[in-house]
């Protein structure tokens, strides 16, 4: 049975990222350069932001981290992000979700220039991931898939469950595992909320990757044997202890393959931001008219 370690293969990630980075600086006179903007005091978004702001720092990214007030209008919010659009010294735009209670986050995610949009989040990004054409994928998936990669654990004819259907997760997630790629041609099934029998259906899985926030959720019982887990799912316990979408004690001697909650899936989200950053930078003087064919 293998624990997928996502704390190694994300510091490899980052190491590659580093090289890429010294060799952009060493062509170009400068690195990249990464903008977050964080809107309001979300507790959880301030740890994030602070630990997007390490992993920069640490690949040599130049980070500005943008705090705006929780009042901040739509109107303002749009501004800055034109700005940041226009401006050449910005290759990569962030905005922290979620938005504080009446800023539309949609309307914001589209005026982002798709070519800086180092979340994936972008309509134009999405509908390139769904058509297979190249584009800035959204990290936590994209950072599944590398995971799976570096194993080569292939999804190439298997049975894969997704388990949550969100654009940030969910959806991207099925679209990379079914794509018609090296790495993917899964058989993929997406569940949610409302599909009656979860357990049935995971039963069916070779791969089951849940993006769902309900701890240990998936349960023993609801995993074929040999079935490999990539567990995206974070949750803080009564005692503080951050967990998984999986019963992962219970599954170990089930599985074939395991991601751990924490030191798996989350260490890769943040390395596959500062690939995006990297690819973002290429992408826009590279092809300026035509940004990410
Ligand atoms: P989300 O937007 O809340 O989506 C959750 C999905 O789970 C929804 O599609 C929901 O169905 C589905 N769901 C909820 N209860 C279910 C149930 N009982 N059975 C089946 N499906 C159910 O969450 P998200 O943003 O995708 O994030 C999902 C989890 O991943 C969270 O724990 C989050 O913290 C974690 N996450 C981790 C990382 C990382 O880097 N490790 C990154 C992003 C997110 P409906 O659509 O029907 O509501």
């Amino acid at each position: 049975m293998l624990i997928i370690d996502g704390k190694k293969v994300a510091a490899e990630l980052r190491q590659k990222v580093r090289n890429d980075v010294d060799a952009i600086v060493r062509e170009h006179g400068r690195a990249p350069h990464l903008a977050v903007i964080l809107v309001g005091d979300d507790p959880a978004s301030q740890i994030y932001v602070r630990y997007k702001e390490k992993a920069c720092d640490e690949v040599g990214i130049v980070s500005r981290i943008w705090r705006l007030d929780g009042s901040t209008t739509q109107c303002a919010l749009e501004k800055h992000l034109a700005e940041l659009c226009e401006s050449d010294d910005i290759d990569g735009i962030l905005l922290q979700l979620p938005l504080p209670r009446g800023l539309d986050a949609n309307r914001c995610l589209a005026m982002i220039d798709p070519r800086k949009d180092v979340d994936g989040f972008h309509p134009e990004n999405v509908g390139r991931l769904s058509i297979g054409l190249p584009g800035l994928k959204p990290c936590t998936p994209y950072g599944v898939m590398k995971l799976l990669e570096y194993y080569g654990l292939s999804p190439a004819g298997k049975q894969a469950v997704v388990v949550g259907r969100s654009n940030i997760v969910g959806k991207p997630m099925a679209m990379l595992l079914s794509a018609q790629t090296p790495f993917g041609n899964a058989t993929v099934t997406v569940c949610h909320s409302r599909t009656p029998d979860l357990g049935a259906i995971c039963r069916q899985a070779d791969l089951i990757v849940p993006a769902i926030g309900k701890a240990k959720l998936i349960t023993r019982d609801m995993v074929k044997p040999g079935a490999v887990i990539v567990d995206v799912g974070m949750n803080r316990l009564p005692d503080g202890k951050l967990c998984g979408d999986v019963d992962y004690d219970n599954v170990l001697d089930v599985v074939s393959a395991i991601t751990p909650v924490p030191g798996g899936v989350g260490p890769m989200t943040i390395a596959t931001l500062m690939a995006n950053t990297v690819e973002a930078f290429r992408w826009r003087r590279e092809r300026p008219l035509c940004p990410v064919d």
